[in-house]
């Protein structure tokens, strides 16, 4: 899943960006108000995690502009300023959720991952599809009881297809959830690692549908084509 770092804090916002990371998200980081601003009118992002002292504007005034333009991207202030006014302020310009700083990694962690369970019809974090099992607390991928070990890459496309399970989803659909910004959109990356995942499927690989032009399809479990 894509999530949006709008921090001017380098130090943070890169510690940020680098352990999401390592936990399957993919992660663009802005470092300005009106950056962050171009950057969810470019790519649809799951979560925004966005700081209210920003060097160009603050953190609520976006936050009201993203709403008033109708973005219902969920949106995780992050606040030095402990008094509950500011909070109370961001939640009613339509934050979702706030963190004050210092904050654990982990609690930011549980807290996205809360915030995308909200958003979604899925309420634990747990997703399937016959005897492919992906549990996201766990980061663990299982057919039957056997673990299958993925890579970070793949992890991340097979949640993306069970996340929308009976939806076409094309190449760039995956490109923009499973890869940050900085990703060349005329390479063949999104096919190789399907292979990869496919293989490694064994010969569960086959509920991985390939729509040829389009993209790719994991069926829904009332369906039984495969
Ligand atoms: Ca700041």
């Amino acid at each position: 899943m894509k999530l949006l770092i709008i921090e001017d804090e380098k130090l943070i916002a890169d510690n940020l960006k680098y352990g999401l990371e390592q936990h399957r998200f993919s992660v663009d980081v802005a470092y300005t108000g009106e950056e962050g601003y171009k950057l969810v009118n470019d790519f649809n992002y799951d979560v925004i995690i966005l700081d209210l002292m920003l060097p160009d504007m603050q953190g609520e005034e976006l936050c009201r502009k993203l709403r008033q333009e109708k973005n219902e991207t969920s949106i995780i202030m992050l606040t030095a300023k402990k008094q509950l006014g500011n909070i109370i302020d961001g939640l009613n310009y339509g934050a979702d959720d706030y963190i004050t700083k210092p904050f654990e990694f982990l609690e930011l962690l549980a807290r996205v991952r809360a915030l995308m369970r909200r958003s979604s019809k899925n309420k634990e974090n747990l997703f399937s599809y016959r005897e492919i099992k992906l549990d996201l607390d766990k980061e663990q991928v299982f057919i039957g009881d056997k673990e299958i070990r993925l890579t970070k890459k793949e992890f991340m496309i097979l949640e993306y297809l069970l996340r929308h399970k009976s939806q076409l989803i094309s190449r760039n659909q995956l490109l923009e959830h499973a890869w940050d910004r900085n990703v060349d959109i005329f390479t063949n990356i999104v096919d190789t690692h399907i292979k990869n995942l496919r293989k490694k499927l064994g010969k569960y690989g086959n509920y991985i549908i390939t729509i040829y032009g389009s993209g790719y399809r994991i069926p829904d479990e009332g369906s039984e084509r495969h």
